[in-house]
């Protein structure tokens, strides 16, 4: 048996709803999956209300994957057994999805300014229905009117970072992201460690209350897992891994079950559920 513990639904921009991707993965054979969607946990709530969780047949370890600030780097840190009802972090994952919106209504206004006939409905009814508006729903509205030859023209005229309609993100802090994570009685991991593109933050990071560090991932080569297994132990961390599944077309693992990892690992974390 084998397991997955970094997998996103619908409720952030996978394309399986909560209900399908549990299903799939019972198909696939898996013993434990991960739900770690961006910034919410609503998923495993929708789990939670409709009895799959914990109830399906499959274990389920509640996660959710934060970005963190940083100037230069992309940061993810992973949340596993996050209380997914925990005050605290409804709370600031309210603030999350409020200054999304934000930055969607700036954004759409930016555009505005620049002459281009685009609306908030416009970009709405592209995202049909998601709460995680993004930046790739606003450049389809674009390709759609004619303005941009592609999503990725859109981004390169004006949607990147320096450009034209470009507004920043709202992040919390690393530093806040793991006391929030602690806080509602989780595990911070540090997710896909090869993707920050830099050791020596990544080992700053890990000395600074991270407690675990996703060495398996898809994009890691032997070479990468094995300097990752080296810091888990240099620094008494859990080792996680998993798939990062979306369902995307075009985003390899396509399919449930093709990236997979060992059972023990998915044991260290996995706890009965109280709820
Ligand atoms: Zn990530
Ligand atoms: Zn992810």
């Amino acid at each position: 048996m084998s397991s997955d513990l970094h997998m996103h639904t619908s409720c952030s921009d996978g394309l399986l709803t909560p209900e399908e991707l549990v299903q799939a993965a019972k198909e696939a054979g898996l013993n434990f999956i991960a739900i770690t969607d961006h910034d919410t946990v609503d998923g495993l709530c929708q789990l939670y209300e409709t009895g799959l969780y914990p109830n399906a047949g499959i274990k389920i370890i509640p996660g959710i994957e934060f970005s963190a600030h940083h100037d230069t780097s992309e940061i993810h840190i992973l949340g596993y057994n996050v209380d997914i009802y925990n005050r605290e972090l409804v709370e600031r994952l309210n603030d999350v999805v409020e200054a999304r919106w934000m930055r969607f209504s700036t954004m759409v206004e930016k555009l505005q300014n620049l002459g281009y006939d685009i609306s908030e409905t416009d970009v709405l009814e592209i995202a049909d229905g998601s709460t995680s508006i993004s930046r790739s729903h606003i450049a389809q509205v674009m390709v759609r009117k004619g303005y941009c030859a592609s999503v990725k023209d859109t981004f390169e005229q004006l949607l990147e970072k320096g450009k034209p309609a470009y507004v920043s993100h709202y992040r919390l802090e690393a530093e806040e992201i793991i006391d929030l994570i602690k806080n509602s009685g989780g595990t911070p991991v540090l997710a896909h460690p090869k993707l920050i593109h830099n050791d020596a933050l990544v080992e700053e990071l890990l000395k600074n209350g991270i407690e675990g560090i996703e060495a398996i991932y898809p994009k890691h080569d032997e070479e990468d897992t094995k300097r990752y297994l080296e810091l888990a132990e240099k620094y008494h961390l859990l080792v996680t891994g998993g798939s990062d599944f979306h369902g995307i077309p075009g985003r390899w693992p396509r399919q449930i079950g093709e990236f997979v990892v060992e059972d023990c690992y998915a044991e260290e974390l996995y706890r009965e559920p109280e709820l």
